[in-house]
Protein backbone atom coordinates (compact mmCIF):
# COMPACT_ATOMS: atom_id res chain seq x y z
CA UNK A 1 0.00 0.00 0.00
CA UNK A 2 1.48 3.38 -1.30
CA UNK A 3 2.61 5.68 1.86
CA UNK A 4 -0.38 7.98 2.74
CA UNK A 5 1.42 10.94 2.62
CA UNK A 6 2.84 10.84 -1.01
CA UNK A 7 1.51 12.74 -3.61
CA UNK A 8 -2.01 13.25 -3.68
CA UNK A 9 -2.71 12.38 -0.42
CA UNK A 10 -0.66 15.26 1.32
CA UNK A 11 -3.30 17.23 2.32
CA UNK A 12 -5.01 14.54 4.41
CA UNK A 13 -5.09 15.40 7.40
CA UNK A 14 -3.41 12.74 9.58
CA UNK A 15 -3.45 14.29 12.56
CA UNK A 16 -7.12 13.39 12.64
CA UNK A 17 -6.75 10.95 15.35
CA UNK A 18 -5.19 13.39 17.89
CA UNK A 19 -6.85 16.37 16.64
CA UNK A 20 -10.02 15.54 18.88
CA UNK A 21 -10.02 14.16 22.33
CA UNK A 22 -12.91 12.97 23.37
CA UNK A 23 -13.06 10.19 21.44
CA UNK A 24 -14.89 7.43 22.93
CA UNK A 25 -14.04 3.82 24.14
CA UNK A 26 -14.69 2.40 20.62
CA UNK A 27 -14.38 -1.41 21.65
CA UNK A 28 -18.19 -1.13 22.76
CA UNK A 29 -18.50 -4.77 23.96
CA UNK A 30 -19.28 -5.69 20.11
CA UNK A 31 -15.72 -6.34 18.64
CA UNK A 32 -14.82 -9.15 17.24
CA UNK A 33 -11.55 -9.78 15.75
CA UNK A 34 -12.85 -10.74 12.24
CA UNK A 35 -9.50 -10.48 10.31
CA UNK A 36 -7.27 -12.75 11.97
CA UNK A 37 -6.22 -14.30 9.39
CA UNK A 38 -6.52 -11.55 7.11
CA UNK A 39 -4.02 -9.65 5.40
CA UNK A 40 -5.65 -6.60 7.37
CA UNK A 41 -5.03 -8.26 10.22
CA UNK A 42 -2.95 -5.67 12.84
CA UNK A 43 -4.39 -2.90 10.93
CA UNK A 44 -6.55 -0.27 12.95
CA UNK A 45 -10.13 0.21 11.62
CA UNK A 46 -10.90 3.16 10.33
CA UNK A 47 -14.83 2.74 10.96
CA UNK A 48 -16.26 1.11 13.60
CA UNK A 49 -20.48 0.73 13.65
CA UNK A 50 -21.84 -0.30 17.09
CA UNK A 51 -25.21 -1.28 17.00
CA UNK A 52 -26.51 1.58 13.88
CA UNK A 53 -29.89 1.82 13.69
CA UNK A 54 -32.21 3.98 11.22
CA UNK A 55 -36.08 3.42 11.60
CA UNK A 56 -38.22 5.78 8.88
CA UNK A 57 -41.09 7.10 11.14
CA UNK A 58 -44.48 6.01 9.62
CA UNK A 59 -47.33 8.34 10.19
CA UNK A 60 -50.97 7.63 9.34
CA UNK A 61 -54.76 8.32 10.65
CA UNK A 62 -56.12 12.31 9.80
CA UNK A 63 -53.68 13.71 13.16
CA UNK A 64 -50.83 11.75 11.12
CA UNK A 65 -49.47 10.79 14.52
CA UNK A 66 -46.34 8.39 14.53
CA UNK A 67 -47.50 4.61 14.53
CA UNK A 68 -44.75 2.79 13.85
CA UNK A 69 -41.63 2.73 12.15
CA UNK A 70 -39.81 1.17 8.80
CA UNK A 71 -36.84 -0.46 10.71
CA UNK A 72 -34.39 -0.33 7.62
CA UNK A 73 -31.22 -1.02 9.89
CA UNK A 74 -31.59 -2.25 12.91
CA UNK A 75 -28.89 -2.95 15.37
CA UNK A 76 -25.78 -3.24 12.66
CA UNK A 77 -21.75 -3.24 13.92
CA UNK A 78 -18.66 -4.15 12.46
CA UNK A 79 -15.44 -2.81 11.87
CA UNK A 80 -14.03 -1.85 8.41
CA UNK A 81 -10.29 -1.75 8.52
CA UNK A 82 -7.43 0.55 6.79
CA UNK A 83 -7.00 0.01 3.18
CA UNK A 84 -9.61 -2.61 2.71
CA UNK A 85 -12.68 -3.13 0.14
CA UNK A 86 -15.41 -3.99 2.77
CA UNK A 87 -18.85 -4.98 0.76
CA UNK A 88 -22.09 -4.57 1.71
CA UNK A 89 -24.70 -7.57 0.11
CA UNK A 90 -27.80 -8.25 0.42
CA UNK A 91 -31.35 -8.36 -1.17
CA UNK A 92 -33.11 -5.36 -2.89
CA UNK A 93 -34.86 -2.97 0.38
CA UNK A 94 -32.63 -4.96 3.01
CA UNK A 95 -30.87 -1.37 4.07
CA UNK A 96 -27.92 -1.39 1.95
CA UNK A 97 -28.13 2.03 0.95
CA UNK A 98 -30.01 3.29 4.24
CA UNK A 99 -27.24 2.03 6.14
CA UNK A 100 -24.06 3.46 4.04
CA UNK A 101 -25.98 6.92 4.05
CA UNK A 102 -26.57 6.62 7.91
CA UNK A 103 -22.86 5.77 8.37
CA UNK A 104 -21.96 9.29 6.60
CA UNK A 105 -24.02 10.88 8.70
CA UNK A 106 -26.22 11.49 5.56
CA UNK A 107 -29.09 10.31 7.59
CA UNK A 108 -28.87 11.04 11.63
CA UNK A 109 -28.77 7.35 12.94
CA UNK A 110 -31.88 6.73 15.35
CA UNK A 111 -29.35 4.64 17.51
CA UNK A 112 -26.07 3.24 17.66
CA UNK A 113 -22.65 5.03 17.04
CA UNK A 114 -20.32 5.49 13.68
CA UNK A 115 -16.58 6.07 14.97
CA UNK A 116 -14.61 7.28 12.79
CA UNK A 117 -10.98 7.27 13.07
CA UNK A 118 -11.56 7.59 16.63
CA UNK A 119 -14.17 10.21 16.53
CA UNK A 120 -17.61 9.37 17.28
CA UNK A 121 -19.19 11.28 14.28
CA UNK A 122 -22.76 12.26 16.32
CA UNK A 123 -20.45 14.04 19.02
CA UNK A 124 -19.35 16.25 16.69
CA UNK A 125 -21.40 19.90 15.90
CA UNK A 126 -22.77 20.46 12.47
CA UNK A 127 -19.45 22.28 11.54
CA UNK A 128 -17.09 20.07 12.55
CA UNK A 129 -19.32 17.07 10.89
CA UNK A 130 -18.80 19.10 8.05
CA UNK A 131 -15.34 19.26 7.93
CA UNK A 132 -15.02 15.62 8.82
CA UNK A 133 -17.19 14.61 5.95
CA UNK A 134 -14.02 15.95 3.41
CA UNK A 135 -12.80 12.71 4.64
CA UNK A 136 -15.60 10.70 3.69
CA UNK A 137 -17.31 10.46 0.43
CA UNK A 138 -20.29 8.91 -1.16
CA UNK A 139 -20.53 7.77 -5.32
CA UNK A 140 -24.05 6.57 -5.67
CA UNK A 141 -25.93 4.56 -7.78
CA UNK A 142 -27.18 6.32 -10.32
CA UNK A 143 -24.56 9.45 -11.58
CA UNK A 144 -27.09 11.07 -13.94
CA UNK A 145 -29.59 12.08 -10.37
CA UNK A 146 -26.29 12.62 -8.92
CA UNK A 147 -24.34 15.49 -10.98
CA UNK A 148 -26.30 18.70 -10.96
CA UNK A 149 -27.40 19.19 -14.50
CA UNK A 150 -26.57 22.67 -15.43
CA UNK A 151 -23.32 22.48 -13.94
CA UNK A 152 -20.03 22.04 -16.26
CA UNK A 153 -17.66 19.07 -15.81
CA UNK A 154 -14.98 21.63 -14.53
CA UNK A 155 -17.51 22.88 -11.98
CA UNK A 156 -18.80 19.63 -10.72
CA UNK A 157 -15.54 18.43 -9.59
CA UNK A 158 -14.60 21.89 -8.02
CA UNK A 159 -17.36 22.05 -5.82
CA UNK A 160 -16.36 19.65 -3.16
CA UNK A 161 -12.94 21.55 -2.78
CA UNK A 162 -15.01 24.80 -2.71
CA UNK A 163 -17.35 23.97 -0.23
CA UNK A 164 -15.26 21.75 2.06
CA UNK A 165 -11.56 23.01 1.51
CA UNK A 166 -10.25 26.51 1.99
CA UNK A 167 -7.60 25.66 -1.07
CA UNK A 168 -6.73 28.59 -3.20
CA UNK A 169 -8.59 28.68 -6.90
CA UNK A 170 -5.51 27.80 -8.69
CA UNK A 171 -4.89 24.92 -6.34
CA UNK A 172 -8.65 23.76 -7.16
CA UNK A 173 -8.09 24.40 -10.65
CA UNK A 174 -5.19 22.46 -11.10
CA UNK A 175 -6.30 19.49 -9.33
CA UNK A 176 -9.48 19.62 -11.93
CA UNK A 177 -7.27 19.15 -14.57
CA UNK A 178 -5.32 15.77 -12.47
CA UNK A 179 -8.13 14.07 -12.00
CA UNK A 180 -9.62 14.38 -15.22
CA UNK A 181 -7.57 12.91 -16.53
CA UNK A 182 -6.78 10.35 -13.49
CA UNK A 183 -10.23 9.04 -14.36
CA UNK A 184 -9.97 8.32 -17.90
CA UNK A 185 -11.51 11.55 -19.60
CA UNK A 186 -9.57 14.18 -21.06
CA UNK A 187 -9.22 18.28 -20.39
CA UNK A 188 -11.66 18.82 -23.27
CA UNK A 189 -14.11 17.08 -21.40
CA UNK A 190 -14.60 20.27 -18.94
CA UNK A 191 -16.32 22.79 -20.36
CA UNK A 192 -19.03 20.31 -21.34
CA UNK A 193 -22.68 19.59 -19.11
CA UNK A 194 -23.15 16.15 -17.80
CA UNK A 195 -26.02 15.02 -20.31
CA UNK A 196 -23.79 15.19 -23.17
CA UNK A 197 -21.86 11.88 -21.80
CA UNK A 198 -22.10 8.04 -21.36
CA UNK A 199 -24.04 6.34 -18.19
CA UNK A 200 -19.99 5.38 -17.52
CA UNK A 201 -18.43 8.47 -18.19
CA UNK A 202 -20.56 9.98 -15.61
CA UNK A 203 -19.58 7.81 -13.35
CA UNK A 204 -16.29 8.87 -14.00
CA UNK A 205 -17.00 12.25 -13.23
CA UNK A 206 -18.87 11.44 -9.89
CA UNK A 207 -15.78 9.51 -8.82
CA UNK A 208 -13.56 12.52 -9.58
CA UNK A 209 -15.67 14.58 -7.31
CA UNK A 210 -15.74 12.39 -4.79
CA UNK A 211 -11.99 12.34 -4.88
CA UNK A 212 -11.17 15.75 -5.32
CA UNK A 213 -11.20 16.90 -1.46
CA UNK A 214 -8.56 13.62 -0.94
CA UNK A 215 -11.24 11.49 1.14
CA UNK A 216 -9.60 8.54 3.19
CA UNK A 217 -13.25 6.68 2.83
CA UNK A 218 -15.20 6.11 0.24
CA UNK A 219 -18.93 4.45 0.31
CA UNK A 220 -20.12 3.53 -3.08
CA UNK A 221 -23.66 2.29 -3.26
CA UNK A 222 -24.20 -0.05 -6.73
CA UNK A 223 -21.77 2.18 -8.35
CA UNK A 224 -21.62 -0.08 -11.39
CA UNK A 225 -25.61 -1.50 -11.17
CA UNK A 226 -27.02 1.48 -13.87
CA UNK A 227 -23.66 0.15 -16.57
CA UNK A 228 -23.67 -1.45 -19.21
CA UNK A 229 -22.08 -4.76 -18.28
CA UNK A 230 -18.73 -4.29 -20.47
CA UNK A 231 -18.54 -0.95 -18.93
CA UNK A 232 -19.02 -2.03 -14.91
CA UNK A 233 -15.68 -3.52 -15.09
CA UNK A 234 -13.69 -0.76 -16.30
CA UNK A 235 -15.18 1.38 -13.43
CA UNK A 236 -14.35 -1.40 -11.12
CA UNK A 237 -10.62 -1.47 -12.55
CA UNK A 238 -10.52 2.20 -12.19
CA UNK A 239 -11.80 2.01 -8.67
CA UNK A 240 -9.28 -0.42 -8.15
CA UNK A 241 -6.33 1.65 -9.10
CA UNK A 242 -7.40 4.33 -7.34
CA UNK A 243 -7.73 2.69 -4.24
CA UNK A 244 -4.10 1.48 -4.69
CA UNK A 245 -2.94 5.48 -5.55
CA UNK A 246 -5.00 6.91 -2.99
CA UNK A 247 -4.85 4.46 0.05
CA UNK A 248 -8.75 4.47 -0.19
CA UNK A 249 -11.14 2.85 2.19
CA UNK A 250 -14.25 1.30 0.43
CA UNK A 251 -17.64 0.54 1.67
CA UNK A 252 -18.78 -1.46 -1.41
CA UNK A 253 -22.50 -1.74 -1.50
CA UNK A 254 -23.86 -4.30 -4.01
CA UNK A 255 -26.47 -6.87 -4.55
CA UNK A 256 -24.37 -8.14 -7.31
CA UNK A 257 -22.72 -11.35 -5.70
CA UNK A 258 -20.14 -11.78 -8.58
CA UNK A 259 -19.28 -7.93 -8.31
CA UNK A 260 -18.51 -7.89 -4.38
CA UNK A 261 -16.52 -10.69 -5.21
CA UNK A 262 -14.39 -9.56 -7.64
CA UNK A 263 -13.77 -6.48 -5.72
CA UNK A 264 -14.05 -7.05 -2.10
CA UNK A 265 -11.76 -8.23 0.86
CA UNK A 266 -14.54 -9.17 3.26
CA UNK A 267 -17.99 -8.98 3.04
CA UNK A 268 -21.11 -8.62 5.45
CA UNK A 269 -24.19 -10.18 4.57
CA UNK A 270 -27.55 -7.77 5.29
CA UNK A 271 -30.95 -9.64 5.80
CA UNK A 272 -33.92 -7.21 6.78
CA UNK A 273 -32.12 -4.50 8.52
CA UNK A 274 -29.41 -6.46 10.13
CA UNK A 275 -25.87 -8.18 9.56
CA UNK A 276 -26.30 -12.45 9.22
CA UNK A 277 -22.70 -12.58 8.76
CA UNK A 278 -19.25 -11.06 8.16
CA UNK A 279 -16.42 -12.87 6.42
CA UNK A 280 -13.36 -12.55 4.23
CA UNK A 281 -14.46 -13.22 0.04
CA UNK A 282 -13.50 -16.18 -0.33
CA UNK A 283 -14.19 -17.58 3.15
CA UNK A 284 -17.77 -16.33 2.29
CA UNK A 285 -18.25 -17.64 -1.08
CA UNK A 286 -16.08 -21.34 -0.42
CA UNK A 287 -17.80 -22.19 3.22
CA UNK A 288 -20.85 -19.40 4.12
CA UNK A 289 -22.26 -20.75 7.31
CA UNK A 290 -25.70 -18.85 7.56
CA UNK A 291 -28.56 -20.58 6.25
CA UNK A 292 -29.47 -16.81 4.60
CA UNK A 293 -25.90 -16.95 2.86
CA UNK A 294 -26.18 -20.19 1.29
CA UNK A 295 -29.28 -19.58 0.16
CA UNK A 296 -27.91 -16.31 -1.79
CA UNK A 297 -25.14 -17.64 -2.83
CA UNK A 298 -27.18 -20.84 -4.42
CA UNK A 299 -29.37 -18.19 -6.45
CA UNK A 300 -26.59 -17.64 -8.60
CA UNK A 301 -26.20 -19.16 -11.79
CA UNK A 302 -23.23 -20.65 -12.81
CA UNK A 303 -21.43 -21.50 -16.12
CA UNK A 304 -23.65 -24.58 -16.65
CA UNK A 305 -27.16 -22.66 -15.71
CA UNK A 306 -28.25 -22.85 -11.99
CA UNK A 307 -26.73 -24.94 -9.60
CA UNK A 308 -28.43 -28.00 -9.24
CA UNK A 309 -28.49 -28.26 -5.49
CA UNK A 310 -30.02 -24.80 -5.13
CA UNK A 311 -31.63 -23.62 -2.51
CA UNK A 312 -35.13 -21.72 -3.08
CA UNK A 313 -35.64 -18.47 -1.17
CA UNK A 314 -39.30 -19.24 -0.09
CA UNK A 315 -41.84 -16.67 0.03
CA UNK A 316 -41.26 -12.98 -0.11
CA UNK A 317 -39.26 -11.04 1.97
CA UNK A 318 -40.75 -9.85 5.00
CA UNK A 319 -41.40 -6.11 5.68
CA UNK A 320 -39.04 -4.50 8.03
CA UNK A 321 -42.28 -2.38 9.30
CA UNK A 322 -43.07 -5.30 11.39
CA UNK A 323 -40.69 -7.85 11.05
CA UNK A 324 -40.47 -11.71 11.89
CA UNK A 325 -39.55 -12.03 15.91
CA UNK A 326 -36.66 -13.88 16.57
CA UNK A 327 -33.86 -14.59 13.98
CA UNK A 328 -35.59 -12.36 11.51
CA UNK A 329 -34.87 -15.04 8.52
CA UNK A 330 -36.99 -17.60 10.51
CA UNK A 331 -39.79 -17.14 8.37
CA UNK A 332 -37.64 -18.56 5.17
CA UNK A 333 -35.30 -20.15 6.76
CA UNK A 334 -34.22 -24.15 4.89
CA UNK A 335 -32.48 -24.69 8.50
CA UNK A 336 -34.67 -23.82 10.73
CA UNK A 337 -34.54 -25.88 13.97
CA UNK A 338 -37.58 -24.99 16.28
CA UNK A 339 -38.80 -22.53 18.52
CA UNK A 340 -35.58 -20.74 19.37
CA UNK A 341 -35.70 -19.24 15.92
CA UNK A 342 -38.74 -17.38 16.42
CA UNK A 343 -38.23 -16.78 20.04
CA UNK A 344 -34.69 -15.58 20.34
CA UNK A 345 -32.72 -13.32 17.76
CA UNK A 346 -28.64 -14.73 17.83
CA UNK A 347 -25.76 -12.45 18.10
CA UNK A 348 -23.00 -12.46 16.06
CA UNK A 349 -20.64 -15.24 17.00
CA UNK A 350 -17.41 -16.01 15.63
CA UNK A 351 -17.70 -19.16 13.87
CA UNK A 352 -14.64 -19.53 12.01
CA UNK A 353 -11.30 -17.83 11.74
CA UNK A 354 -12.59 -14.68 11.10
CA UNK A 355 -16.03 -15.53 10.27
CA UNK A 356 -19.10 -14.17 11.84
CA UNK A 357 -22.69 -15.65 11.71
CA UNK A 358 -25.37 -14.57 13.80
CA UNK A 359 -27.68 -18.27 13.41
CA UNK A 360 -28.83 -20.44 16.17
CA UNK A 361 -27.10 -23.17 14.76
CA UNK A 362 -23.47 -21.55 15.61
CA UNK A 363 -25.08 -20.92 19.51
P1 LIG B 1 -31.51 -1.34 -0.22
O1 LIG B 1 -30.53 -0.25 -0.54
O2 LIG B 1 -30.89 -2.55 0.41
O3 LIG B 1 -32.32 -1.71 -1.41
P2 LIG B 1 -32.91 0.71 1.33
O4 LIG B 1 -31.96 1.17 2.36
O5 LIG B 1 -33.08 1.57 0.13
O6 LIG B 1 -32.52 -0.79 0.89
O7 LIG B 1 -34.34 0.51 2.00
C1 LIG B 1 -34.52 -0.24 3.20
C2 LIG B 1 -35.98 -0.16 3.62
O8 LIG B 1 -36.27 1.17 4.01
C3 LIG B 1 -36.96 -0.51 2.52
O9 LIG B 1 -38.05 -1.17 3.09
C4 LIG B 1 -37.36 0.84 1.98
O10 LIG B 1 -38.67 0.79 1.44
C5 LIG B 1 -37.34 1.70 3.24
N1 LIG B 1 -37.00 3.10 2.95
C6 LIG B 1 -35.94 3.58 2.28
N2 LIG B 1 -35.92 4.92 2.27
C7 LIG B 1 -37.02 5.32 2.95
C8 LIG B 1 -37.58 6.59 3.30
N3 LIG B 1 -36.96 7.72 2.96
N4 LIG B 1 -38.73 6.59 4.01
C9 LIG B 1 -39.35 5.45 4.40
N5 LIG B 1 -38.86 4.21 4.11
C10 LIG B 1 -37.72 4.14 3.40
MG1 LIG C 1 -29.96 0.61 -2.37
Amino acid sequence: MKDNSGGHTGDRDSKTATTFTDAPDATGGHSFDSTESSEFSGTEALVKLRNVQKYYPIHSGILKRHTSDVKAVDGVSFDIWQGETFGLVGESGCGKSTLGKTVLHLLEPTGGEVIFNGINLASLSSAKLRERRRNIQMIFQDPASSLNPRMSVEQLIEEPMTSLTEWPKERRKKRVRELIQEVGLSIDHLPRRPHEFSGGQQQRVAIARALSVNPQFIIADEPTSALDVSVQAKILNLLKDLQVEYDLTFLFISHDLSVIRNFCDRVAVMYLGEIAEVAPTEVLFNRPKHPYTKALLSSVPTMDGLQEDRIQLEGDVPSPENPPSGCRYHTRCQEYIGPVCEDESPELKLVDAAQVCACHHYE
